[in-house]
């Protein structure tokens, strides 16, 4: 086989006030007949289209010295002019996305995803890639360094120069980070793994570097470490408020709220640090679960176009599932706190309708227009492949441990996919994930399934729960900021039921999301209406709990909105509140059975 020949691409931050990347790529062999480069459609992790190339606001080809011609073909694409010396494309990119999704450039720091900046080269996706990584200009990035987890050619460690990929897609599944970063680094097995923290941050590294080592030591110790996992790199922002994650074969890209982060001297476990853990936790699961091991429609990606899957639930939902567990598993949070967790997961799903309308299945099929789209009518329609396929793969792993008597589990599910389908690179059928549950059990596990994922019933979690000697209790929300977990304060009140969510917008109180069969909905309470006055008082989001608690269910009231410009009056009939709202408690007579399994599931040793 001839050897392929080398890409050549050069990225600047070339204008930091403009936001604007420059990015020029060198083809030594490129198509005599006119080449063409092409820009994904989207990310992969992120599954939503969101045409990349719409952020080239310049492009021209040259060779040897001379213009050569470039058309545009669609979208997405170039095609040069026939050329028979080494091509070279240049184009600026506008940055702007401070998501972990896309770029962003201002004079602070550049951040950037391959798929946002460089085209990949027809006929060319499997040769070998340069990258060279050039500092802005003065006087900006005097204290800047470079972060990713792209191999290092010709550059110091978190230095500018040259980096290498050995393909396209391996070049834009390292995401860099560059700005004045402060950077903590530790080893998992061996193996050196690094954060890289953006913005102003004051934090206890020490305490983040030993806290990432044990989650990571944990997933380590499910899957075992994959031949070709020889660095690990977390790339942090952590400004004001925000949250996300995405993730690569050899980093992620984590967005978290600065407060999230524990100072020093802090002992415990702060809810947003538990927050941060889980986050971390998710995003490093992926380095097996969808990263290495995916579904066939991903072997490879298609960037051009959707990809269309049911089995994202087990890529995102069953990493769901074990980023919380790692972390009481692992000992750095307690039952009692995973528990609350686990609450609050149940309490977002039986909260929104769109369970009984959507499953499983078809919200990982229809992520690209209604999981990553929501409109007003989302949680009326739609379940999300997150929350819920965290709780199939919760009432699987316990359904397995009761009809195994504990000798299979979810765990053993997975070591065996990935046995199978992660460490041969190779993509798992649609039919994979159950196919191996039943294997591996040998339990029959159709009902189950068809139930779960592709049924809209509840999952049969209390009876799960409580062969492991937990206890599921509903009870009525008490208000806005309940987010279930927890057992009511002896002073929380239920809160009437109106069945509508408001927001404060600009200074606005608009309804945003009106729930099928609520009172606000018979009442003809739309998303958009601007409350004016419910019961002829202001009705805001900061006092919307306290003025509903005056009320009982079955009182009439009149309430005047603003439909854009139009006053609507109309009377709503206040409703007892839905028993949507779970937490979990230890039972406390569970018995020795129920005892064992739960400390089998959360590995608690009683020895
Ligand atoms: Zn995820």
């Amino acid at each position: 086989m001839a050897e392929v020949s080398r890409l050549a691409y050069r990225i600047r931050p070339k204008d930091p006030g403009a936001h604007l990347f420059e990015v020029t790529l060198t083809i030594a062999e490129p198509d005599p007949a006119g080449q063409v480069i092409e820009w994904p459609s989207w990310i992969p992790g992120s599954y939503v289209i969101r045409e990349f190339a719409k952020h080239v606001v310049a492009i021209h080809a040259e060779a040897d010295d001379r213009a050569v011609s470039l058309d545009k073909l669609d979208k997405s694409r170039w095609r040069t002019g026939p050329v028979s010396e080494p091509l070279t494309i240049v184009a600026e990119i506008f940055a702007w996305d401070d998501s972990v999704r896309g770029a962003h450039l201002d004079t602070t720091h550049a951040y950037f995803n391959g798929p946002a900046v460089f085209p990949s080269v027809a006929g060319q996706e499997d040769a070998p890639c340069d990258v060279r990584i050039e500092p802005p200009p003065e006087p900006y990035g005097q204290d800047w360094r470079v972060a990713t987890s792209m191999r290092r050619k010709n550059a110091e460690p978190y230095g500018f120069g040259t980096y290498e990929a050995s393909d396209y897609a391996e070049l834009i599944d390292h995401p860099v980070e560059i700005g004045e970063l402060a950077i903590g680094e530790f080893d998992v097995r061996g193996i050196p793994h690094a954060i890289a923290i953006r913005s102003h941050v004051r934090t206890d590294m020490a305490r983040i570097c030993h806290d990432l080592k044990t989650v990571c030591e944990q997933h380590m110790a499910l899957l075992g470490p994959p031949a070709d996992l020889d660095r690990y790199l977390f790339l942090l922002y952590a400004p004001g408020s925000g949250y996300g994650g995405l993730e690569h074969r050899w980093s992620s890209s984590l967005t978290c709220a600065r407060e999230n982060l524990p100072l020093r001297g802090e002992q415990g476990v702060s809810n947003g640090y538990r927050t941060f853990l889980g986050l971390v936790s998710h995003e490093y699961f992926h380095l097996w679960n969808v990263k290495r091991m995916k579904p066939a429609v991903f072997t490879p990606y298609d960037l051009a176009r959707e990809g269309y899957t049911g089995l994202l639930w087990v890529f995102e939902g069953v990493t769901s599932y074990y980023d919380d567990l790692a972390l009481v598993r692992s000992g750095l949070i307690r039952t009692d706190s995973y528990l609350e967790l686990l609450g609050q997961t149940i309490s977002r799903v039986l909260r929104g309708a769109g369970r009984l309308r959507q499953s499983l299945a078809d919200s990982s099929f229809d992520t690209w227009t209604k999981f990553y789209k929501p409109d007003d009518n989302f949680s009326n329609a739609v379940v999300s492949y997150y929350a819920k396929g965290s709780l199939v793969g919760l009432a699987l792993d316990l359904k397995l441990r009761v009809e195994t008597d504990g000798r299979v589990s979810l765990d053993d599910v997975m070591r065996e996919c990935w046995r199978r389908w992660g460490e041969r690179d190779e993509g798992m059928p649609e039919d994979g994930f159950e196919t191996v549950a039943a294997e591996v059990s040998g339990i029959a596990l159709g009902d189950f399934f068809d139930a779960a994922v592709r049924g809209t019933g509840d999952l049969p979690l209390p009876a799960l729960l409580a062969s492991h000697g937990v206890e599921y209790h509903l009870r009525p929300a008490t208000g806005r900021a309940d987010k279930g977990g927890k057992p009511a304060g002896k002073d929380d009140k239920a809160v009437a039921w109106l069945g509508a969510t408001l927001e404060d917008k600009n200074g606005k109180f608009v309804f945003s999301a009106v729930a099928n069969g609520s009172p606000a909905e018979r009442a003809g309470i739309a998303p958009g209406d601007a409350v004016v006055a419910l019961d002829r008082l202001a009705l805001t989001a900061a006092n919307s709990d306290r003025r509903l608690r005056a009320y009982r269910d079955g009182d009439v009231l009149e309430l005047v909105v603003f439909r854009g410009d139009e006053l609507v009056t109309t009377s709503v009939e206040l409703a007892l509140p839905p028993e949507d709202t779970c937490f979990l408690t230890l039972a406390a007579d569970a018995g020795d059975v129920a005892e064992s399994r739960r400390n089998g599931w959360l590995q608690i040793d009683r020895s």
